[in-house]
This record gives C-alpha cells, structure tokens and sequence, in this order.
C-alpha cells in the first residue's frame, strides 16, 4: 500500500488562482490594488531567492509588490526609519522583513516595529497573542499552508492526535495552536522529548519541523496517518546535492495515509499563504469581507 500525495505545487496553484480572481475583483469594484513591501538587508543567496520568488509571484497574482534592498552594513535607525515610512503607506499593505537579519539588527525589535495589521509573516508579538488567543490574527504562512493542506485532504480535524515536532516559532509552536484551534489533541515534541518514536506512533496527524535530514523513519508513523513534512534539508549525494524533509519519504509513504513530498509539498504553500495574508491584509484595512478559506 502506498500513501496519498499530498501535492502542495499543485494546491498552491490553486490558491494563486483564487486570490488572482479576488484581487482583479477588488480592482474593478474598488479600484484596490493590494501591495505587499518586502525587506531584504544584505544579499543572502538564499534569502536573495525567495525574495525574487516572492516578488514574482505577487506580480502574477495582480498585486503590486515593492521590494526595499539595503546595504548588509545599514544600521537599525535606518530599518526602523523605513517600517515606519512603510507603516504608514496606504498603498502598502503587507510588510515582510526577509530573516534571518545581519547580526547587529535586532530581529525581535524590527518584527515587533511592523505594523501588527501588516505583519503577513505573523511573526508580531500581537500576532502571536491574538492566535494564542484564538482571535483573529495574521498567521505565519508555513503553518496556515500546512493547514489549509490538512483541511482540503481530512476535512475536519476535531478529536484527532496530532503531533507537532519541533517547536520553533516560526513554524512547530503556531501549527500546534492551529491544530489546537481546530480541536485536535495536540502534542509539541522537540529535542528533549522522550520516546519520540512513541509519541510520533500516536499520531493521526504527524508534522514534522525539525531541520534533521529524514529523521522520522516510516515505522514512527501510524499506519493511515497524514504526514505533513515541513522539513527542507539538502543532502549531498556524489557531486550533486539533493532536497529531502524530516521524514524518511521512502519508508513512511508505505504506512502513511497521504504524505507531502519534499520538494513540492509544504514548501509552494508558503508564497501561497502570504500572498493569502497579503490579500486578507488589504481587505481588513479597508472593511471589506475576507475571502473564504484563505484564513485560519
Ligand atoms: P528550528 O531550527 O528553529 O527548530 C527546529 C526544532 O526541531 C526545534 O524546536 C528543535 O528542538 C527540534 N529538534 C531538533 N532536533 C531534534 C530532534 N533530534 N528530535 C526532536 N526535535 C528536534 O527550525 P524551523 O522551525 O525554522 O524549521 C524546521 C524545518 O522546516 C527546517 O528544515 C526548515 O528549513 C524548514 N522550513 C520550511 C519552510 C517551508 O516553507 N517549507 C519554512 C520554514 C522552515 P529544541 O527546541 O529542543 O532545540
């Protein structure tokens, strides 16, 4: 027996479909364009990448996208200058600071300097309070792609075991409150949890966020679970190198229920999920109705 794929590409996709349809409806309707500002400081390859990535696919999808590249050495008065000209943008409703930072900004106080309306990324202290309390927050684009993945593929979560591995906050602590917001028994698992082998057995919905190339071997899998692996590690073999997630795809595909493969699992949704934010973001600034299913 193999399991379901799971085929983030293909959903995320999808989802660039809808919010492409409801941002040429909010232009024509109210002449709104929604606009997603991202920061890059330095030039991380890396970083470099994803922030070319983003930028492409907001154009694609009808938004406007400004991009804000500064000098590796710029200084925090000048970040914060620029998030505060940002903030108060009104063509501007998404701001994305790309991290990690150069080491002498404060990570922490430049997230915390966005306005909590326009942090897509979820990563504001407000953000992470209105989640933790189950109000209406902005969500970090990860764990909401997981989740829509995991809607679309179970439809309801309530009453099931899922297990959480990794507890950072960008990805294992919101996808716990998420799983969490949707009546699961949920349980975080991390690098002092005991007996991980046994905690990961238990779980009809397994994510894995840990960083550690195929470290979930298929027989930590319940037979049928749904596997979401967030995991990107890149793996040499002989000269070249190759991506692979946290879980070991070519044994857990055999127990599994349905499974993201890595790549083009959880990695497409993310993009997906911002531009998601960015749109929520834009129609709650001008007190217009949020589309369906792009939210928490
Ligand atoms: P972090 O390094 O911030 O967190 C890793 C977590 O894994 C920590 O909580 C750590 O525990 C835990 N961990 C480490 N080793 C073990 C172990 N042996 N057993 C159990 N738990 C362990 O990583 P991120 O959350 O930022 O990212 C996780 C993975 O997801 C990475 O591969 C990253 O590249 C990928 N990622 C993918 C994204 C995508 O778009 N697909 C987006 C973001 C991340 P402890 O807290 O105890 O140290």
């Amino acid at each position: 027996m193999s399991a379901t794929l799971i085929d983030g590409k293909a959903f995320a996709a999808k989802v660039r479909e809808r919010i492409a349809g409801h941002v040429a409806r909010l232009d024509e309707a109210h002449g709104l364009v929604p606009g997603l500002a991202v920061v890059l400081v330095g030039a991380d390859p890396a970083s470099e990448v994803y922030v070319r990535a983003k930028g492409k696919q907001t154009v694609e999808v009808g938004m406007a996208s400004f991009e804000h590249r500064l000098a590796a050495e710029t200084s925090e008065a000048d970040l914060l200058a620029l998030i505060r000209r940002l903030n108060a943008d009104p063509k501007v409703h998404g701001i994305l600071v790309q991290l990690p930072l150069p080491a002498h900004l404060n990570s922490d106080l430049v997230i915390n300097a966005i306005d909590p309306a326009k942090d897509v990324d979820g990563f504001h202290i407000s953000n992470v309070g209105l989640l933790n309390t189950g109000q209406r927050a902005m969500v970090p684009c990860t764990p909401l792609g997981c989740l829509m993945m995991l809607r679309d593929h179970l439809g309801g979560l309530a009453g099931l075991e899922a297990v959480v591995v990794g507890r950072s906050n960008i990805v294992g602590k919101p996808m716990a409150q998420l799983l969490l917001g949707e009546s699961c028994t949920v349980t975080i698992a991390h690098s002092r949890t005991r007996n991980l082998a046994e905690v990961c057995q238990r779980a009809d919905i397994l994510v894995a966020a840990v960083g550690r190339a195929e470290m979930i071997p298929g027989d930590w899998v319940k037979p049928g679970a749904t596997v979401i692996d967030v995991g990107i590690n890149r793996i040499a073999e002989g000269d070249r190198t190759r991506l692979v997630g946290d879980v070991h795809f070519g044994t857990a595909v055999r127990v599994a229920g349905a499974i993201t493969p890595v790549p083009g699992g959880v990695g497409p949704m993310t993009i997906a999920c911002l531009l998601a934010n960015t749109l929520t973001a834009a129609c709650r600034a001008n007190g217009l109705p949020e589309p369906d299913g792009l939210t928490a």
